[in-house]
């Protein structure tokens, strides 16, 4: 491989042309895969704080309406168990 063969005649500066263009493109491409990556981030982290404010109010005790938070393994005013509401990541940390 010699520089000179890449050199030779106008179709160099056509080469060097498109080298350019190659390089611009592949940074470009580069920098849109950054932001892409960085924007699916932070979606999802917006996506999760929304979905703990969605769960935490809208509980309610399905024996007496009673509002509850996610996790509670007892309703505090009829005093039932209501842990089987929640997910399995709810009961596991209670045992
Ligand atoms: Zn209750």
């Amino acid at each position: 491989m010699n520089a000179n063969v890449f050199f030779v005649g106008d179709f160099s500066e056509f080469l060097a042309l498109f080298e350019i263009m190659m390089i611009v493109s592949s940074a470009i491409a580069l920098f849109l895969v950054a932001v892409l990556i960085y924007y699916v981030k932070f979606m999802k982290k917006v996506a999760e704080s929304r979905f703990v404010r969605k769960s935490g109010p809208r509980a309610r005790c399905p024996y007496c309406r009673t509002p509850v938070m996610p996790g509670w393994r007892y309703c505090p005013s009829c005093g039932r168990e209501i842990s089987s509401l929640w997910p399995r990541r709810a009961q596991r940390r209670q045992g």
